[in-house]
């Protein structure tokens, strides 16, 4: 049987306000913030307002929205970046990689000959975030 949705896990806090991110994008369905340990500049998690674990209990409608958005983002990301590429990834479960247990979708701006630095290898400075997300705003306006 498949693992339960707990509203104890960070993106649920921070959907609730109990915790704070560097937003980049909201609507009535969905939300989009700053990764805190970016593999790129500009990673961005876009995550659905629903509960939802991961792609194994998403509700369909919920899941092709969440991706609505990260194409949305991704687009407005490689303007902003001025980037070469972008890579989306998805998690689901440990044995997946997911680390938080709310849906979220990775968005990662790259560039031509640039790795991916490996997953939570460092938390970036809040004022680089704070440039990141005011670029975002601004290629999403
Ligand atoms: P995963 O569950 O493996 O898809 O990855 C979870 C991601 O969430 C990682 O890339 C973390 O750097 C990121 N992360 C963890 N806590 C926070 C937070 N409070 N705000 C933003 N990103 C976070």
């Amino acid at each position: 049987m498949a693992a339960a949705y707990d509203s104890g896990n960070i993106f649920a806090k921070i959907l609730r306000g109990e915790l704070p991110c560097n937003k980049v994008y909201e609507d009535d369905r969905s939300f989009a913030f700053l990764d805190i340990m970016p593999r790129t500049p500009g990673h961005t998690l876009v995550i659905p307002k629903a509960p939802a674990r991961n792609i194994l209990d998403v509700a369909p409608d919920d899941f092709a929205y969440a991706m609505r958005i990260a194409q949305k983002i991704a687009i407005a990301a490689k303007g902003a970046f001025s980037a070469d590429g972008i890579t989306l990834q998805q998690f689901s479960e440990a044995a997946g990689g997911q680390v938080v247990f709310h849906l979220h979708v990775h968005v990662m701006p790259r560039f031509a000959g640039v790795a991916l630095l490996p997953p939570a290898s460092r938390k970036e400075e809040p004022e680089v975030l704070a440039e990141h997300t005011r670029r975002l705003i601004a290629a999403l306006a």
